[in-house]
């Protein structure tokens, strides 16, 4: 084995997998990170179903990033790269009914990430936690321990701080103003994977889904399950558009298809026929209660109206005002800019600082693509640092 030492920053996804790849080339790597234990983020996206990739074929998979440097990136350590990784770990998986990879049902989240860190320990990974990331410079980062600063020497820097959302998580974005005083470029940290709040406020709708629906932008959509709240929409749909209706000014207008696989010309020809209005809609449409209720908030005329009831059956149009606040969505979109950045995703301005995972300036939609973008990114930083021949050999001072 080397003594070659690496200093990572931040125990999340994108840091071990960092972690891994080196110490499996044999150097030093020692973690630091703020909270008491590793991977809150990874453990809370476990709540809601541990989608860890998703194993849609290769080339629509890489459609899901929006930057292509990331797309590249993903290629090199692609879903199947993950659930291999994951197997090797002892880690089974399946394919769920929308094509997500979920662990099988007898490893939790919390068993995910144990076998995956005993695995790190064993290879000599060292984790120090309680250490909040202050600064760094050419040689060295700084960190504060229990009150006290600390300076660490780093032969190699790893950054993997996260973005800005769930701070609870640990994940406070703190590190951004860092970085821009170093005259680094930080992209706007924004909501991703964000429900929208809306004009309408469907209180009596609260709770309640909508299956099998297509949501649309202009000409971007997307089929799937959405859920009405108190403030407006969310569901895998809606955070697919997020992308797209970021690049417009609020207020504007989502459309729904609460019918997507029955025509237009159909739906006039079943409502021109002697059944009641609320018939068609039940027996011949079959449209689930929620759709019922929804339609039910349109007024007289309009659900009277065999043409405009037609239309907004095929085209419900909805509102939207704003994203949901920060702190509170999934991911965030923006972060360090990839022209601050060579190929290695190392640091132009600081040559041996790295960064990874979700503080980049990439955004993919829920659905495992996150955890997939942040596994690649650090398996890649990883490879370059265990690849490269120029680490020197300094001892950490902690
Ligand atoms: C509710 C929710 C559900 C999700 N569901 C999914 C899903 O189903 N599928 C999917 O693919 N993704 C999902 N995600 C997203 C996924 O969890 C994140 O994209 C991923 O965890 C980001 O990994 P990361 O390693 O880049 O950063 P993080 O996981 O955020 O880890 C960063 C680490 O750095 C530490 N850190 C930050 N600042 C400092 C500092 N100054 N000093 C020291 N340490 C610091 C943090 O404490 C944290 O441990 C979900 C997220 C949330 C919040």
């Amino acid at each position: 084995m080397s003594e070659e030492q690496v200093v990572i920053i931040g125990a999340g996804p994108a840091g071990l997998m960092a972690a891994q790849q080196m110490a499996e080339s044999g150097l030093k790597v020692h973690v630091y990170e703020q909270n008491k234990a590793a991977a809150r983020k990874f453990l809370v996206a476990g709540n809601g179903g541990f989608n860890l990739t998703h194993s849609e074929e290769i080339e629509s998979f890489l459609k899901k990033y929006d930057a292509e440097e990331i797309q590249n990136i993903v290629r090199s350590f692609d879903n199947s790269k993950v659930i291999e990784w994951l197997g090797d770990l002892g880690i089974t998986t399946y394919v769920g009914s929308s094509g997500k990879i979920f662990p099988t049902k007898n490893f939790k989240p919390i068993q995910v990430l144990k076998v995956w860190l005993d695995q790190l320990q064993k290879l000599g990974v060292i984790f120090h936690y309680d250490h909040v990331f202050l600064n760094f410079n050419e040689a060295e980062v700084f960190l504060k321990n229990n009150g006290t600063e600390i300076n660490v020497k780093y032969s190699k820097l790893i950054l993997a701080m996260g973005g800005g959302s769930w701070k609870k998580t640990g994940s406070d974005a703190k590190w951004v103003d860092t970085l821009k005083a170093k005259n680094i470029e930080v992209k706007p940290l924004e909501a991703a994977n964000s429900g929208y709040n809306t004009e309408a406020k469907f209180h009596v709708l609260q709770g309640q889904y909508l299956k099998n629906i297509k949501v649309s932008f202009e000409d971007n959509e997307k089929t799937g399950e959405i859920v009405f709240t108190k403030y407006g929409l969310e569901g895998s749909p809606i955070y697919y558009l997020n992308r797209f209706t970021r690049k417009h000014e609020f207020p504007l207008t989502l459309h729904i298809d609460l019918k997507p696989n029955v025509s237009d010309a159909e739906i006039v020809k079943f409502l021109e026929g002697p059944d009641k209005i609320s018939s068609v809609l039940k027996k011949k449409l079959k449209l689930s209660t929620t759709a019922l209720n929804l339609l039910k908030t349109l007024d007289k005329e309009t659900y009277t109206n065999i043409e405009i009831l037609s239309e907004i059956i095929k085209k419900f149009p909805i509102e939207v005002l704003s994203f949901r606040p920060l702190d509170e969505v999934i991911s965030t979109a923006g972060g360090v800019a990839f022209s601050e950045l060579n190929t290695h995703l190392e640091l132009h301005k600081f040559p041996n600082v790295f960064c990874a995972g979700e503080m980049l300036d990439w955004e993919a939609p829920t659905g495992g693509y996150l955890l997939q973008g942040c596994f690649s990114t650090g398996f890649w930083v990883g490879k370059a640092i265990a690849n490269s021949q120029t680490i020197s050999n300094p001892e950490p001072q902690n």
